[in-house]
């Protein structure tokens, strides 16, 4: 497992657990996944030809609650990004206080080669594969990179045919004529505007009367809507990139008009949007490299995990980042970025808005009652702030970074519901 994202990950824990009083036992088994489950997904071609792609499902932990997580489409999916993505769900919905355990889910593909025919049945196929693994009750899929409403309703539907029944709670992030809550598919990117503007608010720059300049790596569902929150808000985004490359602009870039042209150049397909940022306006093209060390107040990475590592962190000039992607980060690159006195606010905090949204839609699948646009935003605002607020407060006590006040707060929630079930365990062994 050396090197693994997995190892890496545990590396954050690692740092945070000196600083709880959780026992040996419960961090041990926060360790490695519950369960991991690998399955091959038979796929009809429109040729008439027969493709098995490969798919993952994890569970991390459910000591909290059912576990949740999203399932990503991406050709680097691998059992070990997976598990990652799955830990990194348990630790932020604890320290988000949401009653759900870890989870995620992936199938190794590039989806932009299919048509939309063929992704309905390799969606369909996954759900058939992993049935018995999820449920209402247990495991809640959702979307992640490269998987949207559309493919979060044939699965639900999928899951339903084989179920016999209806079964909207199973999945979140829906279309909302199919249960999905309003606000879901903007979530990510709100919560991580509020997080961002109840932070930036307590910051010693926040006196300063110039407009900050911002970067995001990444105008996907996550990074457009931060980008154009912070747009609205008054902030100077000076650069934005797609998996092609990035614009920049010093005097700023007119972020409507790109999240128009993106939804514009959708492809017939109408699963991705085949546009490029990078062919819009007047502008540099960068490359993603050059967006991630721009003299910017902050960055902002939206795309993949591991786009800052200890090979390029001494080139980052930004004086805050904010994770909005998962594990953008790796751990060491940490402790460059702190002794070059760039304050980081991690992934767990500010993209937890998607999945305090999922759990809003879950929890109004369940009851049967539905929560106008304002109910759902009021809600997020103040689950996501009173974590930032508790999370920074945390790092501040203890002089450590957000990160590890991040994990410090998951922790003791966490290890106080593995404390308070019990110790089956030893019951067992002394029985
Ligand atoms: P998305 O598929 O909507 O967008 C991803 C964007 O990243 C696209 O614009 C793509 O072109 C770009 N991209 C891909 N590879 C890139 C690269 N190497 N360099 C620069 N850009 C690249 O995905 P999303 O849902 O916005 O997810 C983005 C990140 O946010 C992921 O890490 C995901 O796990 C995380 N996240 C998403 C949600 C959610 O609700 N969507 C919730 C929490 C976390």
């Amino acid at each position: 497992m050396a090197n693994s994202l997995l190892t890496d990950a545990s590396r954050r824990l690692d740092r945070a657990l000196k600083y709880v009083t959780i026992s040996e036992d419960t961090a041990e088994r926060l360790k490695a996944p519950k369960a991991s489950l690998k399955v091959s997904i038979p796929v009809r071609m429109d040729d008439g030809s027969l493709r098995v792609f490969e798919g993952y499902r994890v569970h991390f932990d459910d000591t909290r609650g059912p576990t949740k997580g999203g399932i990503r489409f991406h050709p680097q999916v691998s059992l070990d990004e997976v598990q990652s993505l799955a830990f990194w769900m348990t630790f932020k919905c604890a320290a988000l206080n949401i009653p759900f355990g870890g989870a995620k889910g992936g199938v190794t593909l590039n989806p932009k080669e299919l048509s939309k025919a063929e992704l309905e049945r390799l969606s369909r196929g996954y759900i058939d594969a992993i049935a018995n693994f999820i449920g209402p009750d247990t495991d809640i899929p959702a979307p992640d990179v490269y998987t949207n409403p559309m493919i979060m309703g044939w699965m639900m539907d999928q899951y339903s045919i084989i179920r016999q029944q209806r079964s909207p709670a199973v999945i979140t992030g829906k279309p909302v004529a199919l249960g999905g809550s309003l606000g879901r598919s903007t979530a990510t990117g709100t919560g991580a505007f509020y997080v961002l503007e109840a932070i930036m608010a307590q910051l010693p720059d926040s006196q300063k009367s110039t407009p900050k300049t911002v970067a995001v790596q990444g105008f996907g569902n996550a990074g457009s809507v931060v980008a154009r929150h912070l747009f609205d808000a008054g902030y100077t985004v000076v650069a934005v990139s797609d998996s092609r490359g990035g614009i920049y602009t010093p005097s700023g870039l007119d972020i409507p008009s790109i999240q128009k042209f993106k939804a514009d150049t959708r492809s017939v397909k109408a699963v991705y949007c085949d546009g490029s940022v990078c062919s819009l306006v007047d502008h540099t093209v960068i490359t993603n490299e050059e967006l991630l060390s721009l003299d910017v107040d902050i960055l902002i990475p939206a795309a993949l995990e591991n786009q800052i590592t200890g090979a390029n962190a001494d080139k980052i000039q930004a004086r805050y980042i904010f994770e909005v992607a998962n594990g953008p980060i790796s751990a060491d690159a940490d402790d460059i970025l702190e002794a070059k006195g760039i304050t980081v606010f991690p992934d767990i905090l500010v993209n937890a808005g998607g999945v305090t949204v999922s759990y809003f839609e879950w929890v109004q699948n369940r009851s049967g009652l539905y929560w106008s646009l304002e109910e759902v935003n009021q809600r997020l605002k103040k689950q996501i702030v009173t974590a930032a607020n508790t999370i920074w407060q945390l790092a501040k006590t203890h002089q450590t970074s957000a990160r590890t006040a991040a994990y410090i707060h998951a922790l003791n929630s966490l290890g106080a519901a593995m404390d308070a079930r019990g110790t089956r365990a030893d019951y067992v062994r002394n029985s």
